[in-house]
């Protein structure tokens, strides 16, 4: 089909401000929590979904329900906003080339496509010399025990693409079969990390401008259970040169993806003081919760000020915090957690609550440790 002429092109715009829409692939809580912060200073947001019904859709001035790869869909929709961002990266390159044509799109494709594939991501970051676990890609049984006699047990394999909440991995020791490993995965593409025996994780999420201004967040603590975010604390158990590598980290890493957004890295910190990289999301992300009851700007303002051309607010904590994810049926306390003093609630309004689902979380000051 031949795209609409009629259609304005609009790829490079002025700043969004009150009045002006903002597109946001993806409908899930990361997008509901944008618009909420995006309504606070005025501007719309226009959610595309493939799901009905979902937590950005109950909070957005309006949605497109459609598949990510629909172009007739994306193409009207970006002829009913003035920027597209994503609350979701992995959507097809083609969607996303066909947007840009039509809207500013931010973050771009590079930053998207490096974030969508592990080996992709972890390639980006060793050229800038920054370190990962040690790793070697994997695509069949036979590499599989080639890159185990390499990284020796345990080592975690991971499959490069849609694997999150520590789904699409597998964790393989001297007693596990590689290949009953490798079939569990059902995929044609992995990759083996080394384990990396971390005395804590990390994260740090940026933002950068339209103009190159970064503007980072203090590193958080998080901590998992089943392989899913349970609490992130700041101030994070780091000395301070290890704040600043961090920080320097994430930085340099948007930079050199020419990133308009937000980006949150989150890494390993070794029993020798090191920091390991393990991913990045070119997006809000779960680990910067905590940021919208203690700091002054937190990362979903951040985030609508960054695509939207604005300049990014401030984004020091003003009281220590902790982020605990209400999962499944953790959130059916809810009467209770908004019983408890200095607690504040945040639910991400879904109506179906599954084992693993991350239903809302709780932030709750803590003393300064
Ligand atoms: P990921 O999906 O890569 O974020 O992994 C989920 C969680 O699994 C991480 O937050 C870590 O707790 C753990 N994990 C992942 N990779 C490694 C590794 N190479 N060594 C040790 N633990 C890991």
């Amino acid at each position: 089909m031949r795209p609409d002429t009629t259609m304005v092109n609009r790829t490079t715009s002025l700043p969004i401000g009150p009045g002006g829409v903002l597109g946001i692939i993806g409908g899930g809580q990361l997008g509901r929590m944008t618009a909420l912060a995006a309504a606070r200073l005025g501007i719309r947001c226009h959610v595309f979904t493939p799901e009905t019904n979902g937590p950005a859709e109950q909070v957005c001035a309006a949605t497109t329900i459609a598949a990510y790869d629909d172009t007739r869909a994306l193409e009207a929709f970006a002829g009913a906003v003035d920027a597209v961002t994503f609350e979701f990266e992995n959507i097809p390159a083609a969607s996303v080339a066909r947007l840009a044509e039509l809207v500013p799109v931010r973050p771009g494709w590079r930053a998207l496509e490096t974030a969508q594939d592990r080996i992709t991501e972890k390639t980006f970051f060793n050229a800038l010399g920054i370190n990962t676990a040690p790793w070697v890609s994997v695509d069949g049984v036979e590499s599989l025990e080639a890159a185990l006699a390499k990284l020796g047990h345990p080592s975690i394999l991971k499959t490069t693409r849609l694997g999150y909440d520590g789904k699409g991995q597998a964790r393989l020791t001297t007693e596990t079969d590689p290949k009953a490993a490798w079939e569990s995965l059902r995929t044609d593409a992995a990759v083996l990390e080394g384990f990396v025996d971390f005395t804590r994780e990390v994260s740090v999420i940026v933002a950068r401008g339209v103009d190159g201004a970064t503007a980072c967040f203090e590193p958080t603590e998080n901590v998992h259970r089943d392989g899913i975010l349970h609490t992130s604390t700041v101030p994070a158990t780091l000395t301070t040169g290890q704040t600043e590598t961090a920080r320097a980290i994430a930085t340099r890493a948007a930079e050199a993806l020419d990133l308009v957004g937000l980006l949150a890295v989150e890494m390993f910190v070794t029993r020798t003081g090191d920091l390991l990289v393990n991913e990045m999301a070119p997006r809000p992300h779960n680990s910067g919760h905590w940021t919208m009851d203690a700091c002054h700007v937190d990362q979903f303002e951040q985030f609508v000020r960054a695509v939207c051309g604005l300049p990014l607010g401030d984004p020091a904590r003003f009281r220590p915090m902790r982020m605990r994810n209400l999962i499944g049926a953790e959130a059916d306390a809810w009467p209770q957690l908004l019983a408890r003093p200095g607690a504040k609630l945040h639910l991400y309004g879904k109506s179906e609550s599954r084992p693993g689902r991350k239903m809302g979380h709780v932030n709750t000051p803590i003393d300064e440790r």
